[in-house]
């Protein structure tokens, strides 16, 4: 499932960024988000609370 075009909060454009985001994870990259310049809070709720990188958080959850 893709992401949001926008970020539902201010409006910056974040859909061009997931692919790129999803191979920098797969890599094992580190400070994903602020590589990408993802610096407001609202653009990275986005990121992290999406349904398939949801999955992956919930797995080590307790
Ligand atoms: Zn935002």
């Amino acid at each position: 499932m893709e992401i949001p075009i926008r970020c539902f909060t201010c409006g910056a454009v974040i859909g061009d960024k997931y692919e790129e985001y999803k191979s920098l994870l797969s890599q094992g990259a580190d400070n994903v988000l602020n590589k990408l310049g993802i610096d407001r809070y609202c653009c990275r709720r986005m990121f992290i609370s999406h349904v398939e990188i949801a999955h992956t958080i919930t797995k080590y959850l307790k």
